[in-house]
Protein backbone atom coordinates (compact mmCIF):
# COMPACT_ATOMS: atom_id res chain seq x y z
CA UNK A 1 0.00 0.00 0.00
CA UNK A 2 1.24 3.63 -0.74
CA UNK A 3 0.60 5.72 2.17
CA UNK A 4 0.53 9.47 2.32
CA UNK A 5 3.94 11.41 2.16
CA UNK A 6 4.63 12.21 5.80
CA UNK A 7 3.44 15.32 7.26
CA UNK A 8 0.89 16.17 4.87
CA UNK A 9 -3.07 14.92 4.93
CA UNK A 10 -6.23 13.99 2.85
CA UNK A 11 -9.03 16.41 3.56
CA UNK A 12 -11.93 14.51 3.30
CA UNK A 13 -14.66 16.70 4.34
CA UNK A 14 -13.81 20.29 3.26
CA UNK A 15 -17.33 21.44 4.96
CA UNK A 16 -15.25 23.49 7.33
CA UNK A 17 -12.19 24.39 5.39
CA UNK A 18 -14.92 25.97 2.60
CA UNK A 19 -16.75 27.58 5.08
CA UNK A 20 -13.41 29.65 6.45
CA UNK A 21 -12.58 30.02 2.82
CA UNK A 22 -15.91 31.71 1.98
CA UNK A 23 -16.05 34.04 5.19
CA UNK A 24 -12.60 35.47 4.83
CA UNK A 25 -13.30 36.18 1.46
CA UNK A 26 -15.91 37.91 2.12
CA UNK A 27 -14.55 39.89 4.72
CA UNK A 28 -12.04 40.81 3.48
CA UNK A 29 -13.25 42.47 0.70
CA UNK A 30 -15.60 44.53 2.79
CA UNK A 31 -11.62 45.98 3.82
CA UNK A 32 -11.13 46.53 0.09
CA UNK A 33 -8.66 43.73 -0.57
CA UNK A 34 -8.41 42.14 -3.75
CA UNK A 35 -7.33 38.33 -4.20
CA UNK A 36 -4.74 37.52 -6.00
CA UNK A 37 -2.55 33.87 -6.15
CA UNK A 38 1.14 33.30 -7.07
CA UNK A 39 2.78 30.23 -8.14
CA UNK A 40 3.43 27.75 -5.55
CA UNK A 41 7.02 27.25 -7.03
CA UNK A 42 9.70 30.35 -6.42
CA UNK A 43 13.43 31.18 -7.34
CA UNK A 44 14.96 29.77 -3.80
CA UNK A 45 16.88 32.55 -4.10
CA UNK A 46 13.53 34.80 -3.11
CA UNK A 47 13.45 33.33 0.75
CA UNK A 48 16.98 33.25 0.85
CA UNK A 49 17.03 37.10 0.39
CA UNK A 50 13.87 37.76 2.13
CA UNK A 51 13.72 35.44 5.18
CA UNK A 52 17.18 35.51 6.35
CA UNK A 53 20.15 32.57 5.80
CA UNK A 54 20.60 32.23 9.56
CA UNK A 55 16.10 31.27 9.93
CA UNK A 56 15.29 27.69 10.52
CA UNK A 57 13.04 27.89 7.43
CA UNK A 58 15.77 28.64 4.84
CA UNK A 59 18.59 26.63 6.70
CA UNK A 60 16.93 23.34 6.93
CA UNK A 61 12.96 23.17 6.14
CA UNK A 62 12.93 24.36 2.37
CA UNK A 63 12.10 21.70 -0.30
CA UNK A 64 14.51 22.53 -3.19
CA UNK A 65 14.99 20.97 -6.41
CA UNK A 66 16.95 22.10 -9.51
CA UNK A 67 15.49 22.88 -12.65
CA UNK A 68 16.27 23.09 -15.93
CA UNK A 69 19.00 25.60 -16.11
CA UNK A 70 20.47 24.16 -12.61
CA UNK A 71 18.87 26.93 -10.82
CA UNK A 72 17.55 26.00 -7.28
CA UNK A 73 13.77 26.67 -7.38
CA UNK A 74 11.80 25.77 -4.14
CA UNK A 75 7.83 25.14 -2.80
CA UNK A 76 6.98 28.07 -1.13
CA UNK A 77 7.91 27.93 2.60
CA UNK A 78 5.27 31.03 3.00
CA UNK A 79 3.72 33.42 1.04
CA UNK A 80 4.71 36.80 2.19
CA UNK A 81 8.02 37.18 -0.24
CA UNK A 82 6.53 35.95 -3.44
CA UNK A 83 3.58 38.79 -3.15
CA UNK A 84 6.29 41.63 -2.89
CA UNK A 85 8.12 40.09 -5.41
CA UNK A 86 4.71 39.84 -7.33
CA UNK A 87 4.53 43.54 -6.69
CA UNK A 88 7.97 43.99 -7.81
CA UNK A 89 7.62 42.06 -11.07
CA UNK A 90 4.37 43.07 -12.22
CA UNK A 91 5.39 46.79 -11.40
CA UNK A 92 2.62 47.51 -9.36
CA UNK A 93 2.22 51.88 -9.00
CA UNK A 94 -0.52 52.29 -7.01
CA UNK A 95 -0.25 51.39 -3.49
CA UNK A 96 -1.36 50.92 -0.90
CA UNK A 97 -1.98 47.36 -2.74
CA UNK A 98 -3.88 45.59 -0.49
CA UNK A 99 -4.20 42.19 -0.99
CA UNK A 100 -4.79 38.46 -0.18
CA UNK A 101 -4.04 35.35 -1.33
CA UNK A 102 -4.04 31.43 -0.12
CA UNK A 103 -3.09 27.89 -0.66
CA UNK A 104 -0.53 25.42 0.37
CA UNK A 105 2.71 25.93 1.44
CA UNK A 106 5.60 23.71 2.31
CA UNK A 107 8.36 23.19 5.06
CA UNK A 108 10.50 20.00 6.03
CA UNK A 109 9.97 20.21 9.79
CA UNK A 110 9.31 17.40 12.70
CA UNK A 111 4.92 17.17 12.31
CA UNK A 112 3.34 18.16 15.26
CA UNK A 113 -0.37 18.62 16.46
CA UNK A 114 -1.95 21.36 13.94
CA UNK A 115 1.65 21.32 12.25
CA UNK A 116 2.15 19.66 8.67
CA UNK A 117 4.55 20.14 6.17
CA UNK A 118 2.17 20.89 3.67
CA UNK A 119 -0.12 23.31 5.47
CA UNK A 120 -1.91 26.03 4.01
CA UNK A 121 -2.40 29.65 4.82
CA UNK A 122 -4.52 32.84 4.03
CA UNK A 123 -1.76 35.71 3.53
CA UNK A 124 -3.10 39.42 3.65
CA UNK A 125 -0.82 42.46 2.68
CA UNK A 126 -0.94 46.07 2.89
CA UNK A 127 2.64 46.88 0.59
CA UNK A 128 3.20 50.63 0.49
CA UNK A 129 1.64 52.60 3.29
CA UNK A 130 3.77 53.88 5.84
CA UNK A 131 0.96 55.23 8.58
CA UNK A 132 0.73 52.78 12.33
CA UNK A 133 -2.94 53.61 11.71
CA UNK A 134 -3.19 51.48 9.00
CA UNK A 135 -1.72 48.69 11.72
CA UNK A 136 -4.64 49.57 14.03
CA UNK A 137 -7.09 48.94 11.19
CA UNK A 138 -5.72 45.49 9.91
CA UNK A 139 -5.82 44.83 13.56
CA UNK A 140 -9.11 45.31 13.69
CA UNK A 141 -10.29 43.26 10.95
CA UNK A 142 -8.22 40.39 12.11
CA UNK A 143 -10.24 40.69 15.03
CA UNK A 144 -13.42 40.97 13.87
CA UNK A 145 -13.37 37.91 12.08
CA UNK A 146 -12.08 35.67 14.38
CA UNK A 147 -14.72 37.13 17.16
CA UNK A 148 -17.77 37.41 15.08
CA UNK A 149 -17.42 36.17 11.72
CA UNK A 150 -15.92 32.63 13.08
CA UNK A 151 -17.13 33.43 16.85
CA UNK A 152 -13.70 32.14 18.35
CA UNK A 153 -13.64 32.93 22.20
CA UNK A 154 -11.19 31.74 23.72
CA UNK A 155 -8.24 33.50 21.91
CA UNK A 156 -5.76 36.33 22.64
CA UNK A 157 -3.74 38.82 21.35
CA UNK A 158 -0.07 39.68 21.58
CA UNK A 159 1.61 42.51 20.53
CA UNK A 160 5.08 44.11 19.92
CA UNK A 161 6.94 46.87 18.60
CA UNK A 162 10.99 46.13 17.39
CA UNK A 163 11.42 49.66 15.84
CA UNK A 164 13.31 50.70 12.85
CA UNK A 165 16.37 49.11 11.74
CA UNK A 166 18.60 51.70 13.58
CA UNK A 167 16.67 50.61 17.29
CA UNK A 168 17.25 47.27 16.38
CA UNK A 169 21.29 47.68 15.55
CA UNK A 170 20.87 49.44 19.38
CA UNK A 171 19.13 47.30 20.75
CA UNK A 172 20.89 44.21 19.64
CA UNK A 173 24.06 45.17 21.28
CA UNK A 174 22.30 45.74 24.72
CA UNK A 175 21.12 42.30 24.78
CA UNK A 176 23.99 41.05 23.89
CA UNK A 177 26.15 42.59 26.75
CA UNK A 178 22.75 41.21 28.90
CA UNK A 179 23.34 37.40 27.85
CA UNK A 180 26.94 38.00 27.82
CA UNK A 181 26.38 38.12 31.60
CA UNK A 182 23.94 34.74 31.85
CA UNK A 183 25.95 32.98 29.74
CA UNK A 184 25.78 29.66 32.00
CA UNK A 185 22.10 30.47 32.91
CA UNK A 186 21.16 29.95 29.07
CA UNK A 187 20.77 26.38 26.98
CA UNK A 188 23.48 25.56 24.03
CA UNK A 189 20.37 26.70 21.20
CA UNK A 190 20.51 30.11 23.16
CA UNK A 191 24.34 30.46 23.28
CA UNK A 192 24.52 29.73 19.47
CA UNK A 193 21.39 31.94 18.26
CA UNK A 194 22.91 35.11 20.38
CA UNK A 195 26.11 35.19 18.03
CA UNK A 196 23.81 34.30 14.41
CA UNK A 197 20.51 35.67 15.25
CA UNK A 198 20.33 36.92 18.54
CA UNK A 199 16.76 38.18 18.49
CA UNK A 200 15.42 35.00 18.21
CA UNK A 201 16.83 33.75 21.59
CA UNK A 202 13.58 34.75 23.13
CA UNK A 203 11.56 31.46 21.17
CA UNK A 204 13.67 29.21 23.28
CA UNK A 205 10.95 26.89 25.05
CA UNK A 206 13.47 25.96 27.63
CA UNK A 207 11.54 27.42 31.36
CA UNK A 208 15.38 28.22 32.77
CA UNK A 209 16.44 30.51 29.56
CA UNK A 210 12.88 31.98 29.77
CA UNK A 211 13.68 33.08 33.29
CA UNK A 212 16.86 35.10 32.18
CA UNK A 213 14.85 36.64 29.46
CA UNK A 214 11.98 38.42 31.87
CA UNK A 215 15.02 40.25 33.13
CA UNK A 216 16.40 41.11 29.66
CA UNK A 217 16.15 44.76 27.95
CA UNK A 218 13.06 45.20 26.34
CA UNK A 219 13.45 46.69 22.42
CA UNK A 220 10.26 48.88 23.37
CA UNK A 221 12.56 50.77 26.11
CA UNK A 222 14.65 51.87 23.49
CA UNK A 223 13.32 52.90 20.42
CA UNK A 224 13.83 56.14 18.78
CA UNK A 225 11.66 59.15 19.17
CA UNK A 226 9.49 58.24 16.02
CA UNK A 227 9.49 54.84 16.92
CA UNK A 228 8.77 55.80 20.08
CA UNK A 229 5.35 58.24 19.30
CA UNK A 230 4.33 55.13 16.72
CA UNK A 231 4.53 52.60 19.82
CA UNK A 232 2.57 54.78 21.81
CA UNK A 233 -0.21 55.35 19.02
CA UNK A 234 -0.61 51.94 17.97
CA UNK A 235 -0.79 50.95 21.79
CA UNK A 236 -3.47 53.81 22.43
CA UNK A 237 -5.58 53.22 19.53
CA UNK A 238 -6.44 49.80 19.79
CA UNK A 239 -8.08 50.51 22.95
CA UNK A 240 -9.34 53.87 21.05
CA UNK A 241 -11.28 50.80 18.76
CA UNK A 242 -11.89 48.04 22.08
CA UNK A 243 -9.27 45.67 20.63
CA UNK A 244 -7.90 43.75 23.94
CA UNK A 245 -4.08 42.68 23.38
CA UNK A 246 -1.19 41.69 26.13
CA UNK A 247 2.38 43.52 25.24
CA UNK A 248 4.24 40.81 24.94
CA UNK A 249 8.28 42.07 24.83
CA UNK A 250 9.78 38.69 24.27
CA UNK A 251 7.87 38.26 21.08
CA UNK A 252 9.96 38.82 17.34
CA UNK A 253 8.35 36.09 15.16
CA UNK A 254 11.08 33.71 13.86
CA UNK A 255 11.83 36.20 10.94
CA UNK A 256 14.40 38.56 10.08
CA UNK A 257 12.04 41.04 7.78
CA UNK A 258 9.94 42.36 10.50
CA UNK A 259 9.77 46.22 11.96
CA UNK A 260 8.18 48.01 14.22
CA UNK A 261 4.21 45.86 14.76
CA UNK A 262 5.08 42.27 15.35
CA UNK A 263 1.83 40.04 16.78
CA UNK A 264 0.24 36.96 17.30
CA UNK A 265 -3.17 36.08 17.65
CA UNK A 266 -3.21 32.72 20.00
CA UNK A 267 -5.18 29.66 21.35
CA UNK A 268 -4.16 28.24 24.65
CA UNK A 269 -6.26 24.94 22.85
CA UNK A 270 -3.96 24.76 20.42
CA UNK A 271 -0.89 23.45 23.06
CA UNK A 272 2.42 24.75 22.86
CA UNK A 273 2.71 25.80 19.27
CA UNK A 274 -0.55 28.37 19.99
CA UNK A 275 -0.12 31.00 17.45
CA UNK A 276 -3.12 30.85 14.52
CA UNK A 277 -2.24 33.73 13.10
CA UNK A 278 0.99 35.90 12.99
CA UNK A 279 2.67 38.86 11.25
CA UNK A 280 3.41 42.21 11.09
CA UNK A 281 5.32 45.32 9.65
CA UNK A 282 7.99 44.96 7.03
CA UNK A 283 9.62 48.12 5.71
CA UNK A 284 12.54 46.83 3.49
CA UNK A 285 11.48 43.81 1.39
CA UNK A 286 10.16 45.41 -1.51
CA UNK A 287 14.04 46.65 -2.06
CA UNK A 288 15.32 43.64 -1.28
CA UNK A 289 13.67 41.29 -3.90
CA UNK A 290 14.65 43.79 -6.34
CA UNK A 291 12.33 46.85 -6.14
CA UNK A 292 13.72 50.23 -6.66
CA UNK A 293 12.79 51.81 -3.35
CA UNK A 294 11.48 50.43 -0.03
CA UNK A 295 8.09 50.66 1.04
CA UNK A 296 6.26 50.12 4.40
CA UNK A 297 4.15 47.53 4.44
CA UNK A 298 2.34 44.96 6.34
CA UNK A 299 1.23 41.44 6.39
CA UNK A 300 -0.33 38.53 8.01
CA UNK A 301 -1.18 35.15 7.80
CA UNK A 302 -3.70 32.77 8.74
CA UNK A 303 -3.13 29.03 9.66
CA UNK A 304 -5.55 27.18 7.94
CA UNK A 305 -5.24 23.90 9.90
CA UNK A 306 -4.93 25.82 13.32
CA UNK A 307 -7.82 27.65 12.95
CA UNK A 308 -10.09 24.71 12.05
CA UNK A 309 -8.94 22.35 14.96
CA UNK A 310 -10.92 25.41 16.94
CA UNK A 311 -13.38 25.69 15.24
CA UNK A 312 -14.39 21.83 14.77
CA UNK A 313 -14.61 22.46 18.99
CA UNK A 314 -17.43 25.20 18.26
CA UNK A 315 -18.81 24.48 14.77
CA UNK A 316 -22.18 23.63 16.39
CA UNK A 317 -22.41 27.60 16.65
CA UNK A 318 -21.11 28.75 13.20
CA UNK A 319 -24.04 29.35 10.56
CA UNK A 320 -22.63 26.27 7.90
CA UNK A 321 -24.21 26.01 4.71
CA UNK A 322 -27.46 24.12 4.59
CA UNK A 323 -26.46 20.79 2.52
CA UNK A 324 -29.34 20.84 -0.09
CA UNK A 325 -31.80 17.62 -0.25
CA UNK A 326 -31.06 14.86 -1.74
CA UNK A 327 -33.98 12.73 -3.92
CA UNK A 328 -31.87 8.99 -4.78
CA UNK A 329 -34.04 6.99 -7.43
CA UNK A 330 -33.81 3.36 -6.81
CA UNK A 331 -34.35 1.36 -10.27
CA UNK A 332 -35.79 -2.03 -8.94
CA UNK A 333 -33.91 -3.97 -12.21
CA UNK A 334 -31.30 -3.45 -15.30
CA UNK A 335 -34.51 -2.44 -17.61
CA UNK A 336 -35.32 0.76 -15.61
CA UNK A 337 -31.93 1.87 -15.47
CA UNK A 338 -32.51 4.15 -18.84
CA UNK A 339 -35.71 5.74 -17.35
CA UNK A 340 -33.78 6.22 -13.66
CA UNK A 341 -30.91 7.96 -15.58
CA UNK A 342 -34.06 9.67 -17.58
CA UNK A 343 -35.62 10.93 -14.11
CA UNK A 344 -32.65 11.67 -12.44
CA UNK A 345 -31.70 14.36 -15.30
CA UNK A 346 -35.15 16.11 -15.35
CA UNK A 347 -34.13 16.98 -11.81
CA UNK A 348 -30.73 17.77 -12.05
CA UNK A 349 -31.44 20.05 -14.22
CA UNK A 350 -33.85 21.52 -11.88
CA UNK A 351 -30.85 21.99 -9.41
CA UNK A 352 -32.44 19.36 -7.94
CA UNK A 353 -29.69 16.96 -5.90
CA UNK A 354 -30.21 13.75 -7.22
CA UNK A 355 -28.03 10.45 -6.81
CA UNK A 356 -29.26 6.95 -8.92
CA UNK A 357 -28.03 3.41 -7.47
CA UNK A 358 -26.63 1.10 -10.16
CA UNK A 359 -25.15 -1.70 -8.55
CA UNK A 360 -27.89 -2.50 -5.72
CA UNK A 361 -29.26 -5.89 -6.19
CA UNK A 362 -32.37 -5.91 -4.05
CA UNK A 363 -35.16 -2.97 -3.03
CA UNK A 364 -33.84 -3.87 0.77
CA UNK A 365 -30.26 -3.52 0.50
CA UNK A 366 -31.13 -0.24 -2.14
CA UNK A 367 -33.52 0.93 1.28
CA UNK A 368 -30.10 0.68 3.53
CA UNK A 369 -28.38 2.39 1.58
CA UNK A 370 -30.70 5.21 0.90
CA UNK A 371 -30.97 5.59 4.84
CA UNK A 372 -27.29 5.76 5.06
CA UNK A 373 -27.17 8.23 2.46
CA UNK A 374 -29.48 10.35 4.17
CA UNK A 375 -31.88 11.39 1.65
CA UNK A 376 -35.25 13.00 1.46
CA UNK A 377 -37.19 10.48 -0.73
CA UNK A 378 -36.57 7.49 -2.49
CA UNK A 379 -37.91 7.30 -6.27
CA UNK A 380 -38.55 3.99 -6.41
CA UNK A 381 -39.11 2.58 -10.44
CA UNK A 382 -40.17 -0.99 -11.47
CA UNK A 383 -41.51 -2.53 -14.47
CA UNK A 384 -45.04 -1.61 -12.98
CA UNK A 385 -44.25 2.22 -12.01
CA UNK A 386 -42.63 2.16 -15.93
CA UNK A 387 -45.52 0.94 -17.22
CA UNK A 388 -47.98 3.01 -15.47
CA UNK A 389 -45.70 6.25 -16.33
CA UNK A 390 -45.34 6.90 -12.37
CA UNK A 391 -42.81 6.99 -9.77
CA UNK A 392 -43.15 5.30 -6.08
CA UNK A 393 -42.16 8.28 -3.58
CA UNK A 394 -41.01 7.05 -0.30
CA UNK A 395 -40.57 9.83 2.22
CA UNK A 396 -37.37 8.73 4.16
CA UNK A 397 -38.38 10.66 7.39
CA UNK A 398 -42.36 9.38 7.75
CA UNK A 399 -41.73 6.41 5.98
CA UNK A 400 -44.97 7.37 3.82
CA UNK A 401 -45.33 6.24 0.52
CA UNK A 402 -46.78 7.77 -2.88
CA UNK A 403 -47.19 7.29 -6.44
CA UNK A 404 -46.50 10.35 -8.52
CA UNK A 405 -47.49 10.61 -12.44
CA UNK A 406 -43.21 10.82 -13.60
CA UNK A 407 -44.04 14.07 -15.57
CA UNK A 408 -44.77 16.01 -12.06
CA UNK A 409 -42.60 14.24 -10.02
CA UNK A 410 -40.14 17.66 -9.65
CA UNK A 411 -43.17 19.45 -8.72
CA UNK A 412 -44.41 17.27 -6.07
CA UNK A 413 -41.14 17.09 -4.23
CA UNK A 414 -40.07 20.43 -4.20
CA UNK A 415 -43.86 21.63 -3.24
ZN1 LIG B 1 13.15 53.92 15.36
ZN1 LIG C 1 17.39 28.42 25.37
Amino acid sequence: MITKVKGTQDFLDLTLFNFLLAEAKNHFALYNFIEIATPILEHTELFKRSLGLETDVVSKEMYTLADDEEESICLRPEVTASCVRAFVNNGIQQTPWKIFTWGPMFRHERPQKGRFRQFHQIDMEIIGSQSIYQDVHFLKMLDRFFAETLKLDTYGLLINFLGCREDRAAYKKKLYAYLEKQATAVCATCIIRKEKNIMRVFDCKSPDCQQVYKQAPRIADSLCPQCQLEWQQLRDNLEHLSISYSYTPTLVRGLDYYDKTVFEFVSSELGAQNAFCGGGRYNSLVKEVGGKEDEASLGTAIGIERILLLLERIKDKLTLPMLKPLYVVLPLSAEQHPLALLLADELQAREMCTDVLLDEASLKSMMRKVNKMGAKYALIVGPDEQKEQKVTVKNMMTGAEEKIAQRDLAQYLVR
